[in-house]
């Protein structure tokens, strides 16, 4: 799929920088064009794609810590700007935008959704959010920043992919010290999604087209992918099993909103080389995600990879009644409360204070 990818806050900027990094390394040639947004012009400096720096009248480049409705109100104010910008970062040729952000932090989180409102407006191709959900330890304004921003999301975005920070974290590491690594592992992970139905050099055209992935998107608000990679016999015959394992582990243990088995409708990806995928393994994985996610409308195929290994991608959309997003979204009306809750003390306390001075 010929995609546009817009980064807005300093994940946005750093998981759509992984992301071409990768489409260029595995010779994808997806990824048309990218942009970064950002509020704090330290964020935008160490990236190696195009930025702008938006919001310098307000807050001069410094950025607007958590507060996501300074975001909001930020890239409403410029987002002319931003959209003089995106001036052969979306072409003709582009079938998709994206744009990612982290959903627990300021700018991403509150500029993200009224950037993808006025592309909606203004593009007549799908626009997508790909949003980062705060981990489990992440604080309280997080997590109510996030739920807010994920609730514009949906309403705005024709879907929202997510990603759960501790879904594709190792165990021992920080959320925090393992962002380089989850990035890449978001990378590698939808960039194959990305390069579905592009032509691969050198290895062939994919079998998954991405009218599929649109398709399938098409079916919910919510959508979130999963992934596991298998070593791949030379006999395609005997890779049936390998794919039907490796597909269940992506669906079980790989999701990133880990505990949605639930969707919509899903596409199966099998990548691989294609002299070793047995195309019964690919109908038995596909019918497999059928059964599990009880959707009638279960797309499958294969992507031609330069690889020893098989990887199998799932694509869920629709996927609302996740018990991970269902906690979720408990986790983040406690956190707003809470964070209401204290504005009105500190108001009230300041009140006071004005009283007596
Ligand atoms: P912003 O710059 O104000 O939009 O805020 P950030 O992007 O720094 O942070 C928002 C959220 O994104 C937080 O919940 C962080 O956990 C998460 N986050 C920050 N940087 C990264 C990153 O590089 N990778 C990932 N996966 N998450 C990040």
């Amino acid at each position: 799929m010929k995609a546009a990818l817009i980064g807005v806050g300093q994940a946005g900027g750093k998981v759509t920088e992984a992301l071409l990094a990768e489409d260029r390394r595995a010779g994808y040639g997806a990824i048309r064009g990218t942009l970064a947004v950002n509020t704090a012009k330290t964020d935008l400096e160490p990236l190696d794609i195009k930025t702008m720096l938006v919001g310098q009248e307000r807050v001069k480049g410094q950025g607007v810590g958590a507060d996501n409705e300074l975001g909001a109100e930020v890239m409403q104010s410029d987002i002319r700007e931003v959209m003089g910008e995106l001036d052969g970062v979306v072409d003709p040729q582009t079938e998709a935008i994206f744009v990612v952000a982290g959903l627990g932090g300021g700018t991403g989180s509150g500029g993200a959704p009224v950037l993808v409102k006025e592309l909606k407006r203004v593009h007549e191709i799908p626009v997508y959010a790909l949003g980062i959900l705060p981990g489990r330890e992440e604080g309280g304004i997080y997590q109510a920043n996030a739920g807010r921003s994920l609730k514009t999301l949906v309403r705005e975005a024709d879907s929202t992919l997510l990603v759960d920070n501790d879904a594709w974290r190792k165990s021992g590491e920080s959320v925090t010290e393992a962002f380089d690594a989850i990035n890449e592992r978001i990378a590698r992970r939808i960039g194959i999604l990305l390069a579905a139905g592009e032509n691969i050099e050198g290895v062939g055209e994919s079998v998954v087209d991405s009218s599929e992935v649109i398709n399938t998107l098409k079916s919910g608000d919510m959508s979130a992918i999963g992934f596991a990679n298998a070593d791949a016999a030379p006999d395609p015959g005997e890779n049936i099993n390998v794919i039907t394992s490796t597909t269940r582990k992506s669906l079980l243990t790989g999701m990133s909103v880990p505990e949605t088995t639930e969707a919509g409708a899903a596409l199966v990806v099998v990548a691989g080389d294609s002299d070793r995928i047995p195309r019964k393994g690919v109908e038995k994985a596909r019918s497999w995600v059928e059964t599990e996610t009880r959707s009638m409308q279960v797309r499958g195929g294969d992507f031609p990879l330069d690889s020893e290994k098989i990887a199998v991608l799932v694509l869920l959309s629709g996927i609302a009644r996740s018990e991970r997003l269902e906690a979720f979204m408990e986790r983040a009306q406690k956190a707003s409360e809470a964070v209401e809750t204290e504005q009105v003390t500190e108001n009230f306390q300041n009140e006071e204070l004005d009283d007596l001075l």
